[in-house]
């Protein structure tokens, strides 16, 4: 099933494709320093695939270990996306909000990747994340 989504000011695009109803999935809201303040809840599938661009207008943040790269729109400020690029291969999640503003989503479900160590971290992402595409 296909969606699409922009960004608080429009300017970014974010599309996802997940075997089920958008929904069907509980986003994972993320307890750590970065994501709390920001209210931030991710949606992946692992058979999904998520897509984003302009990535031109967009800035990368990192925090935390700094294995993952958060997308950021460099006009409203909103973060869309989180990838981690590992082998060869890019996978994400996007920001529950971009999607909330359209469909109604399930209640998030409370995670704590932050007591995980870096390569448990890098080890879990490829069975969450979306490939992006
Ligand atoms: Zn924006």
């Amino acid at each position: 099933m296909n969606y699409s989504s922009t960004c608080d000011c429009g300017e970014i695009k974010i599309n996802v494709c997940f075997p089920l109803p958008i929904d069907e999935y509980q986003a994972r809201a993320c307890d750590c320093d970065f994501c709390v303040p920001r209210e931030l809840a991710y949606l992946s599938d692992v058979n999904g695939t998520i897509s984003f661009s302009p990535r031109n207008k967009m800035n990368q943040l990192k925090q935390g270990s700094g294995q993952a790269t958060f997308w950021q729109c460099s006009n409203c400020k909103q973060v869309v996306a989180v990838t981690n690029t590992s082998k060869g291969e890019t996978r994400g999640a996007v920001s529950k909000a971009i999607f909330a503003k359209k469909f109604s989503l399930k209640p998030s479900a409370f995670i704590s990747p932050k007591n995980l160590s870096p390569k448990e971290k890098i080890e879990r992402w490829p069975t969450v994340w979306s490939k992006v595409v």
